[in-house]
């Protein structure tokens, strides 16, 4: 019933443009800690770029999103209600845009882990090989979606609404989730999340990303979900 309640002021607060008044307002959204010390993927991707992207582009995006909801009265009562929601509206492209971004960065964060990287194992390794053949030909191919993805973006591994392993690039803040995908693991393609360690190198960038940062276990548990 609450969710339905905070669906019916999110979508009068759209509609009639009026400011929504809540007994009950949802708290601020919070940038949520890391999974592990800002140092703990060196020498790979360095503490001084974890120190930038976290610390700042993250808290910056979490931010912004609570201005902005502040400033047009809305209220939501979970960061994916924030997302559907304003990815239908494109008078709400700057929300949009900095929830996405807040919550592909946490999933970015997770998608990675000290020790990880190379050949998974599990559920996933069965799907890679049924889609790809065999673990190198997938490489090479989430290497090419990185390295020709124009501009800022992200790469994702998703199951898309048959059930079938795909890698997609999207553009800025755009994800899965709005494309009936189910996300299982990213790789931040913006300049800011490579250029402090790799300068230009993006493709060095995607290729430690997958020999050495992949948390397959992530990979496993989203397919479950
Ligand atoms: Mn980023």
């Amino acid at each position: 019933m609450k969710k339905i309640i905070t669906y019916f002021l999110f979508f009068s607060s759209l509609f009639l443009s009026l400011p929504v008044s809540a007994a009950d307002p949802s708290p601020p959204f919070t940038l949520p800690p890391l999974p592990y010390a800002e140092n703990a993927l060196e020498p790979y991707i360095s503490a001084r770029t974890l120190f930038y992207h976290y610390g700042k582009h993250h808290q910056g995006y979490v931010d912004t999103l609570n201005k902005l909801l502040k400033e047009k009265g809305l209220i939501a009562s979970s960061l994916e209600q924030v997302i559907e929601m304003s990815s239908k509206s494109p008078a709400l492209k700057t929300v949009f845009n900095n929830a996405a971004q807040d919550w592909n960065h946490t999933f970015y964060w997770s998608s990675m882990i000290p020790g990880g990287g190379g050949q998974p194992t599990g559920p996933i390794l069965n799907l890679i090989l049924k889609t790809f053949g065999n673990y190198d030909e997938f490489k090479k191919q989430f290497m090419e979606a990185g390295t020709k993805l124009f501009g800022s973006g992200w790469v994702w591994l998703v199951l898309d609404n048959h059930n079938e392993l795909k890698i997609v690039p999207t553009k800025d803040a755009d994800l899965p989730m709005i494309h009936d995908q189910k996300a299982l693991l990213t790789c931040d393609i913006w300049e800011h999340a490579y250029y402090l360690d790799y300068q230009n190198r993006r493709k060095d960038y995607v290729e430690v990303f997958l020999d050495h940062l992949v948390n397959w276990d992530f990979a496993n548990q989203n397919l479950l979900k």
